[in-house]
């Protein structure tokens, strides 16, 4: 993959692939050959539609789950195989904030205990891991005075405040944020992205922002990848992807994000998919989003494409033998 600064996460070849509880189902590819590099303080948009890896992807980075096959590498060393023990300082670096908050936080705990808790598992003692559980309280907006407070006693936007503080207590370098914003009121998502941005720029993350709204992802990333039944079918800069998407998944799933110009949201074409995803464990052969491409040919049903820089000069890549062209725009 192509970025400007040294990777601080590279991804390569990453695949998982689940097995059935009953022994005659087929496996299934939830991951097939991902790779992707994010540099330090930039945000890596992953996005595509439920089910297509992204989520699983990411608790792969985090190893929330052990890869079948491929490497997660963090900082220039491996990390895809190392057992728990030897993930542990490497847990300071290397945080998770969750779609849904309430689920994520134990309701059992309080807020101090759910943002010390990072802490206390790397050493810090109950004092200080507490005096820090104040400090995040206030960098990510919330009233220090609630610490002693139950999950419950917050709306979902606080509670996804409590998840990044959470997040934040062991002052990570990267940050899996997966779908944070998808379980939240509009008006909140906007709340939680600035708060996201805000962080970033005052501390150096970098994150990999997983969701389904493609709105949301053009705010806050540098760069972005399209993700299709397990794989990546495009990457590149944010403004190439958005102003030109080559793959044509990538302008179907444009075609239908609403315009905030009413007369430019009735002009423009809507690009509409053939069928249902297939499923991951019957995956069609040759190119996989074959059977719904408006552009598919014979080729498409046996050879599957490589990702490849389509244009010489452009930085983006793209996963089609019939890539969408200058000429063709
Ligand atoms: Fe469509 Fe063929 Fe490109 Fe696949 S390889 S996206 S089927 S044109």
């Amino acid at each position: 993959m192509t970025t400007t600064a040294p990777s601080l996460l590279s991804v390569r070849d990453l695949t998982m692939t689940f097995r059935g509880r009953r022994a005659r189902s087929a496996p299934v590819r939830a991951v097939d050959g991902v790779s992707f590099d994010v540099a330090a303080g930039e945000t890596l948009g992953l996005v595509g539609e439920s089910g297509c890896g992204k989520s699983t992807t990411g608790r792969m980075i985090v190893r929330l789950l052990e890869p079948t096959t491929g490497s997660v590498s963090y900082d220039g060393r491996d990390i895809s195989h190392l057992s728990q023990r030897e993930l542990k300082p490497l847990r300071r670096d290397l945080q998770m904030v969750f779609q849904d908050p309430h689920s994520s936080l134990n309701p059992r705990q309080t807020v101090a205990r759910i943002i010390s808790d990072p802490l206390l598992v790397q050493g810090s003692s109950a004092a200080d891991a507490r005096k820090r559980a104040v400090e995040l309280m206030e960098l990510v907006g919330l009233i220090p005075e609630h610490i002693d407070r139950y999950p419950h006693e917050f709306s979902g936007g606080q509670a996804q405040r409590i998840g990044i503080a959470r997040a934040l207590a062991t002052a990570p370098r990267l940050v899996v944020a997966d779908e944070p914003v998808s379980a939240l009121d509009v008006s909140v998502q906007a709340q939680i992205v600035n708060l996201m941005e805000r962080l970033q720029r005052e501390l150096g993350l970098a994150y990999l922002f997983i969701a389904h709204d493609l709105s949301v992802v053009k705010r806050v990333c540098d760069r972005v990848a399209v993700m299709y039944l397990g794989r990546i079918v495009e990457i590149g800069p944010k403004e190439r992807v958005y102003a030109a998407p080559a793959h044509p998944y990538t302008r179907a799933l444009l075609s239908a994000v609403p315009l905030p110009d009413p007369a430019a949201e009735r002009a423009r074409e809507r690009i509409t998919l053939l069928g249902d995803p297939p499923s991951p464990a019957a995956p069609p052969p040759g190119c996989t989003f074959h059977p719904r491409c408006p552009k598919a040919r014979e080729i498409c049903r046996t050879e599957a494409p490589p990702l490849r820089i389509a244009v010489p000069g452009d930085a983006r890549q793209v996963a089609c033998h019939f890539p969408e062209g200058p000429e063709e725009r």
